[in-house]
């Protein structure tokens, strides 16, 4: 049996951070689905076929990455396309609390396993809320995503 993995996120937009776990998780995995949640409350800034093609074009040469957008539980996405894992990265002590109760609450939900893998040191401050306020002030992005990510006009 293939093992996949989900990554999902809101990616908004995708960064170093994010492309480091998903290259180390394609080490892990036979394929990893990184899934872009849709939340209708959430305002984001960069549209969802923009967040999904900056990742695809991201992973172009690597096949066992593709990239899905959904709503609703990532357990029932888990279910849906056959995946056992959910793939989550760990920055610092408040993103464990706030990843612990949610993978306890879907492993009490499902047989599911979440696989945390820590962040690499060199992107372990990088946080898209924090790109985002980078490009809205016209800072030089580019060096904490990856070359696919594209400002096209004044956000
Ligand atoms: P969410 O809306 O779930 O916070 P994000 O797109 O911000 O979505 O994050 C998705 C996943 O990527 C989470 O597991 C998060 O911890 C992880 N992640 C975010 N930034 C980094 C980073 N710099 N290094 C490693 N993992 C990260």
């Amino acid at each position: 049996m293939k093992r996949k993995a989900i990554f999902p996120g809101s990616f908004d937009p995708i960064t170093l951070g994010h492309y480091d776990i998903i290259k180390r998780g394609v080490s892990l995995f036979d394929e990893v689905i990184v899934a872009i949640g849709i939340n209708a409350d959430k305002k984001y800034m960069f549209s969802l076929e923009d967040r999904k093609q900056f990742i695809e074009e991201a992973f172009k040469e690597e096949p066992r990455v593709t990239v899905v957008t959904y709503e609703g539980l990532t357990i029932d996405l888990c279910r849906k396309l056959d995946a056992d894992f959910i793939l989550r990265g760990l920055r610092n002590p408040a993103d464990f609390e706030f990843e612990k109760a949610i993978a306890h609450t879907n492993r009490k939900l499902s047989q599911i396993e979440t696989v945390f893998l820590l962040t690499a040191s060199k992107t372990s401050y990088i946080s898209s809320s924090i790109v985002r306020d980078v490009i809205r002030n016209g800072g030089d992005y580019t060096v904490l995503v990856p070359d696919s990510v594209v400002v096209k006009k004044e956000k």
